[in-house]
């Protein structure tokens, strides 16, 4: 039987982290003793205090459909939290609770980009990005940076990607694969470029705000007054809370954009998970400290990777300042032969560790960085040395 499927998923591209875990799990299930430092997920389990919210919540029969944008007390909670960590001042009618910060930024750049309207991706990039504007119909496009400026664009880069056709600009940080930290004097250095031209928006990505290290402090970009109207900042729960299966995003903006991103919910997915809704009220308002434990070890996990990963000749290791991945440059290796493997690229040098030295990565050509790849310290310390005692073995 045929299979005619839409021309809009036949153009979506398959997640490529999602891929490198399935590729994993096959040779897993083979009898390999594969080592998996591909996903986003911190390793902890949710703090206490948030579950017993959500037992509680359960207990008290909260069963029913939330509304959609979100239950008004948690609404109010976000709030606090917007002016507490960001020195944002959004009132309820502006904020939009969903099922992970996925579906707030899709959600968005379904709301904002019509077909043919480009969006910029600052490279690295999430990967899901440009498949929610291909899925859009927008154009994607990226602005490339590398180790060199420690994976930021400069104001130059921003000012000469810009067209009449640009709508919006996809902002990450702390970033996700690179762990960079842009500061407040950088994003106002880019700030300045979107000034001369009032029809682009801004989408910040905060999702890692409270996993950073070193002392430096995340910058909100709606915190620049110029571009306040015209920014939405997204965060979640999953990374600094250990929450990735309850599956709670939200998002802070514009008022007219929280409603076109209500309504289209509304015909979607309506409000998300009621317990989680609950449990988030307890999160979002708990003080940073309560979660200090995990950033600690994530940091300790931090140093120790980037000191092994040093050791190894052909890496070049960023600092990462946030999130809890490392993404060295391995372009040293492209055009050599491995144990008689010709590596031409990061995807066949992240195929090779999986297969020869049984540890999963990422390719940076995912994230719009062709020279690296993406290692994640979110997984117990003695598999991240095992991990990298193996890849030095595979590369020697
Ligand atoms: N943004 C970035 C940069 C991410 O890394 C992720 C998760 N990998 C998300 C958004 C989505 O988060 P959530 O699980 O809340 O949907």
């Amino acid at each position: 039987m045929s299979q005619p499927l839409s021309e809009r998923i036949k153009s979506l591209p398959a997640s490529a982290t999602l891929a490198m875990a399935a590729k994993a799990r096959e040779l897993k299930i083979e009898g390999k003793d594969i080592i998996g430092l591909s996903l986003g997920e911190p390793d902890f389990n949710t703090p206490e205090f948030i579950k017993e919210a959500a037992i509680e919540a359960i207990q008290a029969n909260y069963n029913s459909y939330s509304p959609v944008d979100g239950y008004a007390e948690l609404k109010d909670a976000i709030c606090t939290k917007f002016k507490r960590d960001n020195g944002l001042a959004y009132t309820p009618n502006q904020i939009v609770v969903s099922t992970g910060a996925k579906q707030s930024i899709a959600n968005v750049v379904q709301v904002l980009i019509n077909p043919g309207d480009d969006v910029l991706l600052v490279a690295p990039y999430w990967v899901s990005y440009s498949a929610m504007v291909i899925l859009a119909e927008g154009n994607p496009i990226e602005i490339r940076s590398d180790i060199k400026t420690d994976f930021k664009i400069t104001p130059e880069q921003l000012e000469n990607a810009i067209t009449p056709k640009t709508k919006l600009v996809m902002l990450n940080s702390p970033n996700n694969p690179s762990g960079s930290m842009y500061t407040k004097a950088e994003y106002e250095a880019l700030a300045a470029v979107l000034e001369k031209h009032p029809s682009i928006f801004v989408l910040s990505d905060e999702i890692y705000e409270h996993i950073n290290y070193d002392g430096v402090t995340p910058f909100s970009f709606a915190a620049i007054p110029s571009m306040y109207e015209r920014t939405v900042t997204v965060n979640g729960l999953a990374k600094a809370f250990a929450m990735t299966g309850w599956r709670i995003g939200y998002l802070g903006g514009p008022e007219w954009i929280a409603k076109a991103c209500t309504k289209i919910q509304g015909q979607v997915t309506s409000g998300t998970n009621c317990i989680a809704q609950r449990a988030a009220i307890t999160a979002v308002l708990a003080p940073v400290s309560k979660i200090q434990y995990m950033v600690d070890e994530f940091d300790f996990r931090r140093k120790r990777i980037i000191d092994l990963l040093q050791d190894i000749e052909g890496f070049t290791v960023n600092v990462p300042k946030g999130a809890f991945y490392v993404f060295p440059d391995i372009s040293f290796f492209f055009g050599k032969k491995l144990n008689g493997t010709l590596i031409e690229n990061a995807s066949d040098f992240a195929m090779y560790l999986l297969e020869e030295a049984n540890v999963a990565t990422v390719t940076g050509d995912a994230f719009g960085c062709p020279n690296n790849i993406r290692i994640s310290y979110a997984a117990s310390l003695e598999e991240i040395e095992e991990a990298i005692r193996r890849i030095k073995e595979a590369v020697s």
